[in-house]
């Protein structure tokens, strides 16, 4: 029995411990993670960890030490398969039982995989996990032609790789735009642009069939239609499914994740849960329960329920802010664009260094900032204000932000 049980041992795993222990908590914490590894960032999976710019040792949260002098026990290997609110304990599928005080979930999402035949052919990939990236770098030297289904941030910042690599890449998109999901028209038109620049055949409105067979191992990707993309290599980036079914067996609320309050509590007594798993009701969604996946939302929430714990309570409300890179470009988001009703743009785009500015009823709702660090710093203020800016003023790069704000 520890005081603390974390399962995850991801992104807001670790933060939870590091936050508990940061402010001071003296009982004993356990973290349980169904990996091998101790937590590492999972952002450069599809960036310079499979690029090969940086090694595992180097995406390590924390390094082993640190994690041994906190007292935080490390269970790794092992996945949580029942929780047991009445008696407080979890439950291993190895079916080792371990109790706790209070439980903190963070155990992310598994890839949504294709359901089509030949989605679990040989070459056929998900990216979540080092085993997922390190599997596609072990094929990397046979493979020449790939296929990437999907095109949300995943599937675009491993196009960007694939193609710096000299691979022949496609990207299928389902929808008529990439990064629909995410972003607003002109954005995911320049990113479509760039990736067309750098020789990635780019499908909007591809709509897969199945995944085709030779030799026990994918061959490529047949498109309703019946044309055949050849690849030796197919990338899924689809979404993810939250881990939560333990909990939701538990009698937990929820339903695209589990669903907690304003603290990171469930509605199961001394059950927390944050990060991509976790429903809340965010403020810069107008108060509509959201899942968010991203570093800062496990992070800042991780730290709301480790307060929580240890009696400092403060409701969660962070803005939301998150990254992607691909080729030379950084892009840099913060708030939410979705409901948005009018966009700017500031400065040109064509000079590959330009905002884009999201506005509601005429109020700033979010920016995504290309190559444009200082917007991106200094818009933040007008997202967290919610500040009516006159648009003319938006769009004018001389103009800068924190005026406005
Ligand atoms: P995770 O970090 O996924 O940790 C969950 C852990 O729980 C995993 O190790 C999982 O194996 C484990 N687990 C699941 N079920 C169980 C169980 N039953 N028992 C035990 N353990 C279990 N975000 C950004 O902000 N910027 C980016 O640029 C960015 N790029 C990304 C690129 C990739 C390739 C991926 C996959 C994600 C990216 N994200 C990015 C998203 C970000 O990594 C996630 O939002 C973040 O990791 C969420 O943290 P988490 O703690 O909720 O989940």
């Amino acid at each position: 029995t520890y005081d603390v049980v974390i399962v995850g041992a991801g992104h807001g795993g670790a933060q939870a411990a590091i936050a508990l222990r940061q402010r001071k908590f003296e009982g004993t914490i356990a973290m349980i993670g169904e990996e091998p590894e101790i937590p590492y960032e999972r952002p450069p999976l599809s960036k310079d960890y499979f690029s090969g710019e940086k090694s595992f040792d180097r995406i390590l949260i924390r390094p082993a030490a640190f994690w041994e002098e906190r007292g935080v026990a490390m269970l790794t290997g092992k996945r949580v398969v029942k929780v047991d609110p009445d008696a407080h304990t979890v439950t291993t599928e190895d079916g080792e039982t371990i109790g706790y005080g209070e439980l903190i979930w963070a155990t992310g999402g598994h890839p949504r995989r294709l359901t089509c035949s030949g989605h679990d052919l040989i070459g056929v990939h998900g990216v979540r996990t080092r085993a997922d990236v390190d599997r596609m770098m072990s094929e990397l030297a046979t493979t020449e032609k790939v296929a990437v289904i999907g095109g949300g941030y995943i599937g675009l910042e491993a196009a960007a790789v694939l193609a710096k690599m000299g691979k022949q890449v496609t990207v299928l998109e389902a929808l008529d735009r990439v990064l629909a999901r995410v972003a607003g028209e002109p954005l995911s038109r320049f990113y479509e642009a760039e990736h067309r620049a750098h020789g990635v055949d780019v499908r909007l409105g591809a709509i897969v069939e199945c995944i085709e067979e030779r030799d026990g191992r994918v061959a490529g990707v047949r498109l309703s239609g019946g044309e055949i993309i050849e690849a030796q290599m197919v990338i899924v980036g689809i979404g993810i499914i939250p881990a939560v079914e333990p909990l939701m067996a538990a009698g937990a609320r929820g339903g695209n994740g589990v669903a907690v309050d304003e603290h990171g509590r469930t509605s199961l007594p001394h059950i927390f849960a944050i990060g991509d798993c976790a429903m809340h009701a965010n403020a810069y969604a107008e108060g509509l329960p959201i899942r968010l996946e991203s570093v800062q939302n496990a992070n800042d929430l991780a730290t709301t329920v480790a307060r929580a714990i240890t009696g400092d309570e403060e409701p969660y409300n962070s803005v939301p802010w998150f990254w992607s890179n691909q080729y030379d470009l950084r892009l840099q988001t913060v708030g939410l664009s979705s409901g948005h009703d009018s966009t700017v743009t500031r400065g040109d785009i064509a000079s590959r260094s330009f905002s884009i500015v999201y506005l509601k009823q005429g109020h700033v709702v979010a920016l995504d900032c290309v190559n444009a660090v200082k917007d991106y710093v200094q818009g933040k203020a007008l997202v967290t204000g919610r500040v009516a800016a006159d648009p003319t003023k938006l769009a004018d790069p001389e103009i800068p932000l924190k005026s406005l704000a």
